[in-house]
């Protein structure tokens, strides 16, 4: 894509009414726009970061064996009312509004009552289980407070993930996979590093659940690290206070949810010998903008953005500086790059070369190539990586090899 196309322009001033560190940074280079506090549209270099996380998750879910299915934002009342949870005073961030006819509906905060009530159509049998499900799907919740940009959104994209087992063993087996399975997302999206597997309150549902916070000043939750090897750590709601003390934000969450809800929707099966049992479950989310925000919290610096690899918008920057020459070369490398497959954004752009590595910076895609009348001399470009700022000269050819 030519960078004259793109019709978000970047800003050098930051936005007036915003206080954290990733609205400012986004909305500055084009990917956000703030539609009012704590909703945010996603524009196109915006959209692009998110779907490659999306992605990512997506993957890693596929390969525990979930189902991906997409689940209705407006939910009904009288499922609700089965676990009480339709009271103010039990979800205390409902959005909810009524039909031409006067019923009540809520605008979705989360799914474990409807998806239960759903499955009573489908299980039956022990056959029928252990079953994982999940979904990407737009969360409204009525947060107090919402100043902490895509981090707080009052409309989200979140990953949730559900799994149905037949008893305790097989919830606790699969329980354990999720773990693994959330370090490995962690680490694709490039906040591994920063990540801590932390044992938590489980709220109503449990004694205790896991979070996985990344630590931020930006955080909303103070943790404990207890152990910096294996990344482990305690919130500090457990009472817990040994260990180092930091601000973190839960990025995801995975929780043991027993028979609560099985029970409350009716959900039963059938095992082998004929008895009738309810499926253990458990529920895992992940937001998805969060974890987007986080990673411009952890990693961005005071030129601006920095997207690891895997999730940046483009794979290449590519920057044409001098004449008509480097111009020509410059048309040549981006019809090459992008026949190999690789996605390029190529600032051909009538203005300073100042500006240009301004605005490479404040994007921040993770490979800068720049075409000028010195790579013309010698042949090779120059490549930067934006996270380290280590510049090296290479061929077209080796180039292509690096990225793809
Ligand atoms: P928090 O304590 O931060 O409010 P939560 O405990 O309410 O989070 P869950 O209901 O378990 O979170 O939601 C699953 C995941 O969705 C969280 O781990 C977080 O990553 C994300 N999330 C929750 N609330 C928001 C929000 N308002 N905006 C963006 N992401 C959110
Ligand atoms: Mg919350």
């Amino acid at each position: 894509m030519r960078q004259g196309e793109l019709f978000t322009k970047t800003r050098r001033e930051a936005p007036k009414d915003e206080v954290s560190k990733n609205a400012i940074l986004l909305t500055r280079a084009g990917y956000i726009n703030k539609e009012m506090a704590g909703v945010y549209d996603y524009l196109p270099l915006g959209l692009r970061v998110l779907k490659k996380i999306e992605n990512i998750i997506r993957e890693e879910m596929n390969a525990l064996g979930a189902q991906e299915l997409h689940l209705t934002a407006l939910q009904d009342k009288n499922v609700w009312e089965k676990t009480n949870r339709w009271d103010d005073a039990n979800l205390d961030v409902w959005f909810k509004t009524t039909l031409a006819n006067d019923k009540e509906v809520g605008l979705a905060t989360t799914h474990e009552e409807p998806l239960t009530n759903l499955l009573t159509n489908y299980i039956s049998s022990y056959r029928d289980l252990p079953l994982f499900v999940y979904q990407f799907q737009t969360k409204f919740r009525n947060e107090l407070r919402a100043k902490s940009g895509i981090l707080r959104g009052r409309e989200f994209l979140m990953k949730d993930l559900y799994s149905f087992s037949r008893d305790e063993k097989e919830h606790q087996e699969f329980y354990e996979k999720v773990k693994e399975s959330y370090k490995k997302i962690f680490t694709r999206v490039g906040i591994g590093e920063k990540t801590y597997l932390t044992l938590a309150s489980g709220g109503s549902f449990s004694p205790t659940s896991h979070e996985f916070q990344a630590i931020t000043d930006a955080g909303e939750d103070l943790i404990y690290i207890t152990d910096e090897e294996k990344k482990e750590a305690f919130n500090k709601e457990m009472g817990v206070k040994e260990g180092k003390e930091v601000k973190a934000i839960e990025v995801g969450n995975i929780f043991p949810l027993g028979t609560r809800f099985s029970e409350a929707m009716g959900l039963e099966f059938k095992e082998e010998g004929g008895n009738s049992a309810m499926p253990v479950m458990g529920s895992y989310g992940i937001g998805v903008g969060r974890l987007m925000g986080t990673v411009v919290e952890v990693l961005s610096d005071d030129k601006g953005l920095v997207w690891p690899k895997e999730i940046s918008p483009f794979d290449a920057h590519l920057l044409v500086l001098g004449g008509e020459d480097a111009m020509k070369r410059a048309d040549e490398v981006y019809k090459e790059l992008t026949n190999s497959g690789v996605e390029v954004l190529y600032d051909d752009r009538d203005v300073r070369a100042g500006e240009k590595f301004a605005d490479a910076d404040l994007i921040g895609i993770s490979t800068r190539i720049v075409v000028s009348d010195k790579s013309l001399e010698n042949g090779k470009l120059e490549v930067k990586d934006r996270a380290t700022g280590e510049e090296e000269f290479c061929t077209l050819e080796e180039i292509i090899k690096k990225l793809k």
